[in-house]
């Protein structure tokens, strides 16, 4: 796309509603290696967090950045406070490993985080499964670190709205 869609007059400026925001780097791997965005409304490159935009009078989605996602949206908080929560999660990820955690009696790997008991464990297929308090994940794994992020990525998903639990420490 070229130029810039708040010229259009075929595109409304206010009315759209954020339906998502997606970061385009949440293992926190290196910058260089991120496919980037381009925003849809303004052409502004190498967007990360991508604020997916619908509107009733429009066919099409628009993907674009915070500072028109603003704007369209006529919300000056959200967009913000969406993007700090996935930069958050980002954050928290990218640390997850490097947790303390601990080593049970049956030489599982666990963390008590906030009443929630997460554990690693080796199956009998030599792969590794997680558990998040009695809940088995749906899958194995071939390395512990793997079943650790799925792990992280599945109580992310259930905790996300927990400000005790993802804004302390
Ligand atoms: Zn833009």
């Amino acid at each position: 796309m070229t130029g810039s869609r708040w010229d259009d007059p075929g595109v409304p400026h206010k009315g759209w509603q954020c339906v998502d925001v997606v970061d385009l780097r949440p293992d926190g791997g290196p910058a260089e290696e991120t496919d980037y965005a381009t925003c849809e409304m303004c052409g502004h490159e190498r967007i990360r967090y991508v604020h997916i935009m619908e509107h009733p009078d429009q066919d099409d989605q628009l993907r674009v950045g915070c500072v028109c996602a603003e704007k369209m949206s006529d919300d000056y908080e959200g967009p913000k406070r969406r993007e700090a929560r996935l930069r958050n999660r980002a954050a928290r990820r990218s640390r997850w490993l490097h947790r303390k955690w601990r080593v049970s009696a049956k030489g599982n790997s666990f963390l008590n985080l906030d009443g929630y008991n997460l554990v690693v464990y080796p199956t009998k297929s030599i792969r590794w499964g997680y558990k998040i308090g009695d809940r088995f994940g749906p899958k194995t794994y071939a390395t512990s670190n793997e079943a650790k992020l799925a792990l992280f990525d599945d109580f992310w998903a259930q905790t996300q709205d927990n400000e005790t639990l993802w804004t302390t420490d």
